[in-house]
């Protein structure tokens, strides 16, 4: 596995002597089962510069995370920006606490939600983020139901940022 390679962007920004949030060191669980495993999916309310809502999709033995400015939509007309981040560690689905002021993502940070998600039928969810659209259906405790992430194109923001809404 390239754990480390995925990560690296991730503990790059990070100081493990300052924050207490996972370096992300555990292997990543074994997939020897002929059963697919569910996938879990994470949103942390994130009080940091500025509030933010992380949510995190497990795929491929790390997190694929996006900052979503206003916290997820139950509207289908309303879009909410999503900002995509370095993917993080498993481990960070259970994370919650303050992140030293000065540190990367100072603040602190909540769980709002977790469960699992899904792609919707059919749909291979590593090809779908390649491609810059993604359906698929949560099942939190609070949130139920099918999103989709939508990439932005590139020449509309000019910025680094890769947007998703
Ligand atoms: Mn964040």
């Amino acid at each position: 596995m390239s754990m480390p390679d995925k990560l690296s962007t991730y503990r790059a920004k990070r100081d493990f002597k300052q924050t207490a949030e996972p370096k992300g060191s555990r292997s990543s669980r074994s997939r020897k089962s002929d059963i697919a495993p569910r996938l879990r999916f994470v949103i942390q309310k994130h009080a940091a510069t500025r509030l933010h809502y992380d949510l995190r999709l497990e795929l491929d033995g790390v997190f694929k995370s996006w900052a979503v400015t206003r916290g997820p939509s139950l509207d289908p007309a309303d879009k909410r920006l999503a900002v995509e981040v370095e993917d993080h560690p498993l481990e960070y689905g259970d994370f919650e606490g303050t992140i030293p002021k000065g540190q990367y993502g100072g603040g602190t940070v909540q769980l709002w939600d977790r469960g699992y998600w899904s792609p919707l039928p059919g749909v291979d969810p590593k090809q779908a983020l390649k491609s810059g659209e993604l359906k698929f259906t949560l099942e939190g405790e609070r949130l139920h139901g099918s999103w989709v992430l939508v990439r932005m194109r590139h020449d509309r923001t000019n910025s680094k940022r890769t947007n998703w809404l």
